[in-house]
């Protein structure tokens, strides 16, 4: 059997935990299995490797922040080894460019699009566990690149399907997935399977259990995953294609803080108005997730949107570059609250039942936006904790119904 292993920062933080991670890995090896480990960077490193860089500069390129990043995980990956080579057993560790993790040229947002499984294959041959870094790869310039952040999860993802893995767990800090961040909602549930539909769903907005883009992977290569703790040995989420729903019409809550709203008001009310400010970020690629736009008055109206707070500054340089209107507005204090399910499709009154939460905590909705299974409100960031208990509670989430 191959088995894939990832362990995130928190897991691989200090001596104490290389050695535990070490230590579960060769208990795998030593059933007989084949062992690829994916490791990110000890503990914060990659925060504070941007610290370092914006020390530097405030702007840096984006092609020397990769190349920065990919010490972190060399760093982990390396010690890893040592630590498996301490305990008798024979290991390798491999950065992006030995094993050939070739992805599309974007830095600082690449995707992957081939690995060379040789290199691996040959080691684990030799019976060798091999430690890959996650989050890294590398495109046709021979530059290094990095998935986006949280993206060694991907990385694990996309060995499992290269290698035909028949195991791909993913260990993290937290038992499993849960109803809402553990950390944020006392009464957090921890779900047995979810859907790669609703995975995908909760990461996009702000789940960051997993890397968005592992679970779009895993849903097109059909790989399963385990998402548990590295910490202890309690049964994890199993996220696969058919879950046994456990007849809840809402399965979770998610938050998403890095979201800024920016109102462009007082705009002419004629058309090819929202092509025109649109396009003129899409040029830039400045990604635009909620939109509303008023009703006309006056020969005026106005457009808000979001976007991440990294990206609101420049978006409002871009729309004042490249248009007319009387006022413009970035607010970067605001959050996404987002209710995800399968079940609200054939569900009435989901979302009045979630503004009914919001409105008993006296919180005000800024926007609103709708997909078959989910709802998701904008809000003041202060008020994310609260908002996401009373949603929780309004659900009863923390309850298994069975
Ligand atoms: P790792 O370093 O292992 O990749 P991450 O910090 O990326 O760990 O992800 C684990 C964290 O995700 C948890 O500590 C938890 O606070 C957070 N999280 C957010 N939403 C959820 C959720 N629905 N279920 C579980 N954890 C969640
Ligand atoms: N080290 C990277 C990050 O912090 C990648 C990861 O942890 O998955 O974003
Ligand atoms: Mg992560």
């Amino acid at each position: 059997m191959l088995v894939v292993k990832k362990f995130g920062g928190t897991s691989v933080a200090n001596k104490e935990r290389i050695y535990n991670v070490a230590e579960r890995c060769i208990d795998e090896y030593k059933k007989g299995n084949d062992v690829v480990v994916v490791l990110s960077a000890m503990g914060k490193y990659t925060d504070e490797l941007i610290a370092m860089a914006k020390d530097i500069n405030e702007n840096p390129p984006k092609r020397e922040m990769d190349m920065l990043f990919t010490i972190g995980e060399q760093m982990s990956v390396s010690l890893m080894a040592m630590a498996m080579n301490k305990l008798g057993v024979p290991a390798v560790s491999l950065n992006a460019f030995q094993v050939a993790m070739h992805t599309t040229s974007v830095y600082g947002n690449a995707r992957i699009k081939r690995i060379d499984s040789d290199r691996i294959r040959t080691e684990l041959e030799q019976r060798k566990i091999v430690i890959v870094t996650g989050f890294q790869g590398i495109n046709k310039f021979d530059d290094y690149t990095t998935l986006g952040r949280g993206g060694s999860d991907t990385t694990a993802v996309a060995l499992a399907a290269a290698l035909h893995a028949d195991k791909c767990e993913i260990y993290t800090d937290v038992d499993g997935v849960y109803t809402a961040d553990p950390r944020k909602v006392k009464n957090a549930r921890k779900l047995d399977t979810v859907t790669y539909d609703e995975m995908l769903e909760f990461a996009t907005l702000g789940a960051g259990v997993l890397h968005n883009r592992s679970v779009e992977l895993a849903k097109k290569y059909g790989v399963q995953l385990v998402v548990r703790s590295s910490l202890n040995t309690n049964e994890g989420t199993i996220v696969k294609e058919d879950a046994k729903m456990e007849k809840m019409i809402v399965s979770g809550v998610a938050a998403d803080t890095d979201a800024a709203r920016v109102a462009v008001i007082g705009l002419k009310d004629e058309p090819g108005v929202a092509f025109r400010l649109f396009n003129a970020l899409a040029q830039k690629n400045i990604n635009i997730d909620m939109i509303l736009q008023s009703v006309g008055r006056a020969g005026t109206k106005d457009i808000t949107f979001t976007c991440s707070d990294d990206d609101a500054d420049e978006a409002a340089k871009i729309i004042s570059e490249a248009m007319k209107f009387e006022d413009i507005n970035v607010n970067k204090e605001v959050a996404k609250v987002s209710i995800v399910g399968a079940g609200m499709q054939t569900n009435a009154g989901v979302a009045a039942k979630m503004f009914e939460a919001l409105y008993d905590e006296n919180i005000n909705i800024r926007m609103i936006s709708t997909s078959e299974i989910r709802v998701t409100v904008l809000i003041d960031e202060k008020n994310v904790e609260r908002a996401m208990n009373a949603i929780h509670d309004k659900f009863n989430l923390g309850e298994n119904e069975k």
